[in-house]
């Protein structure tokens, strides 16, 4: 555990040293859950942002893309349903006066288990060495299936007393399984809660006239509403989805985690239109599909797995979560989920409005059923850049920070450095970066000895450097140094758009797929 913690604490101030992430309003001893991207962070969100939007809105003939407003009329969030049911369970400590999410204590819990699984699994593989068979150990060995048996056992029950609002049991709960407080270690509890997550405002100059508003807890609802808008000036036919990306707002009781639960932050949705009775399968098509995306930024596949939901939101059939393995263990990346008819009827039912198709096919009117994904923007980015900061020991004895970022994602994909200051190297290496800049986001850097140079760019995940010294003088070659592996060659000048192209393109990450 203070492995992690220490893991997590590095990437926390890394972030901020290397300008990606700062506190907001830090001047102001900063504002809680809260965060802004700086120079590199942008670049770095930005990227993520467009791998998704080429992979979902791009490449799919039959998915467009919106940017609906962040203010949307008042009704919308009760025919969502998020004026009633868009609330957490929460729970006091008596002791320590600190408030938590109950269905997060007893997940966390839960997880406790899944460790002790593994750490079974890590025993048993050093035991019988080669032999090992995991998915055997795995299916038979009693203990693992006791702590598997318990875990489900117990979300199940939490998920039924949640479903039923059954609150006193959600207590019940976290008392017979003995939950302390992390803080104070005590288990004086207060009873559990609900708390509605959405932030309220207001809309309009005068106190009688103004409108109370909410800011959007989720980007979903703004395509919902444009649903037919959307179909009718596309001519979308069904299955068809849109696709947008926004800024999402909720009052979190527990932010804590950097930018994993932050009170702004940033969704990648998609909701896709299909008809009734197939979504079943779009389901499973869809969580198909965005597993490869995630897989193609080659973060490692041991560190995703699905968690399949038993406590359904009110709006589902199924529902999973692509979970990462973060530097505080394996937590949700991005949902899937089948949200039946429920948004586009429940709209119809309180706008009047139809919100319906034809289908030609089947020559009828029907109200399509969803499949939603929903990825959290800010959540990849602590994905990417948590999994590829990393110290190196090297063969001289010394250590570097290196950021291995997928090279698709660096906020700078070269840096163009002069060996020295004089000798007209600085001249030429302006030219090579104003040829550069055309394609790509590029660095210039003459300050402090090369090597120095060669670490400010790792430390900020830059997967080329590109030195002129004197022989770029005779010959019109540089040497080009490769982040991850430190080689270097000597390449013409000529040369570098295709080599730094070869790397960043992404139609090569997203062939991967
Ligand atoms: P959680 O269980 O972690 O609260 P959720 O299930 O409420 O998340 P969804 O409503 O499914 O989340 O939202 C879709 C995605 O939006 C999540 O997978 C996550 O990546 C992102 N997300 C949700 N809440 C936050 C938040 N407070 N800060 C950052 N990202 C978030």
């Amino acid at each position: 555990m203070a492995n992690q913690d220490d893991q997590f604490k590095k990437v926390v101030s890394h972030a901020k040293e290397y300008g990606f992430v700062f506190q907001s309003s830090e001047i102001y001893d900063g504002l809680s859950a809260v965060y802004d991207y700086a120079q590199n962070g942008v670049e770095l969100k930005k990227n993520i942002r467009e791998y998704w939007w080429k992979a979902m809105v791009q490449m799919h003939e039959n998915i467009v893309g919106l940017d609906a407003a962040i203010f949307m009329h008042p009704t919308t969030w009760k025919a969502s349903g998020h004026v009633d049911a868009f609330n957490d369970p929460l729970i006091d400590n008596k002791d320590s006066k600190k408030r938590y999410r109950a269905d997060v204590l007893i997940e966390d819990y839960v997880a406790k288990l899944d460790d002790k699984i593994e750490k079974e699994v890590e025993k048993a593989a050093k035991r019988f060495g080669d032999t090992f068979d995991k998915e055997q150990f795995l299916a038979t060995n009693e203990r693992v299936l006791g702590y598997k048996t318990k875990g489900e056992a117990i979300l199940k029950r939490m998920g039924k007393s949640l479903g039923e609002e059954n609150l006193a049991d959600v207590k019940a709960l976290i008392e017979e399984l003995e939950i302390v407080c992390p803080l104070s270690g005590s288990k004086n509890w207060t009873e559990v809660k609900q708390f509605n997550l959405m932030f309220g405002t207001k809309i309009g100059a005068s106190a009688d006239a103004s409108m109370d508003l909410y800011l959007r807890p989720e980007t979903a609802q703004g395509i919902f509403v444009n649903f037919s808008n959307v179909q009718k000036s596309g001519r979308m036919k069904i299955p068809f989805g849109i696709a947008q990306t926004g800024k999402a707002f909720r009052n979190e009781i527990v932010a804590r985690q950097f930018i994993f639960r932050m009170r702004e932050f940033e969704q990648m949705e998609m909701q896709f239109f299909v008809r009734p009775g197939t979504q079943k399968e779009w389901y499973e098509e869809w969580k198909q599909a965005r597993l490869k995306w995630h897989l193609s930024l080659g973060l490692g596949k041991e560190n995703y797995r699905f968690h399949d939901h038993d406590k359904l939101a009110h709006y589902a059939d199924a529902a999973a979560d692509i979970e990462f393995k973060f530097p505080f263990g394996f937590k949700e990346l991005e949902g899937i989920h089948s949200r039946t008819d429920f948004d586009l009827s429940s709209h119809e039912k309180f706008s009047g409005k139809k919100l319906q198709y034809f289908d030609p096919e089947l020559n009828e009117h029907y109200v399509p059923y969803v499949v939603e994904t929903s990825v959290g923007l800010d959540r990849m980015f602590l994905a990417v850049f948590s999994n590829s900061l990393q110290e190196e020991e090297l063969e001289n004895g010394t250590t570097r920070t290196v950021l291995r970022l997928p090279a698709v994602l660096a906020p700078t994909k070269a840096a163009i450095l002069p060996l020295v200051k004089k000798d007209g190297l600085p001249e030429i290496a302006s030219k090579i970066m104003d040829d550069l800049k055309w394609d790509f986001s590029v660095d210039y850097d003459e300050k402090d000895a090369v090597g120095r140079r060669y670490r400010r760019q790792d430390a900020v995940g830059t997967p080329f450097c590109i030195t002129v010294d004197h022989e770029t003088l005779e010959n019109d070659t540089v040497t080009i140094r490769y982040r991850d592996t430190m080689a270097q060659n000597r390449v013409k000048i000529s040369e570098l758009r295709d080599i730094i192209k070869e790397e960043v393109d992404v139609k090569k990450w997203l062939m991967k797929m």
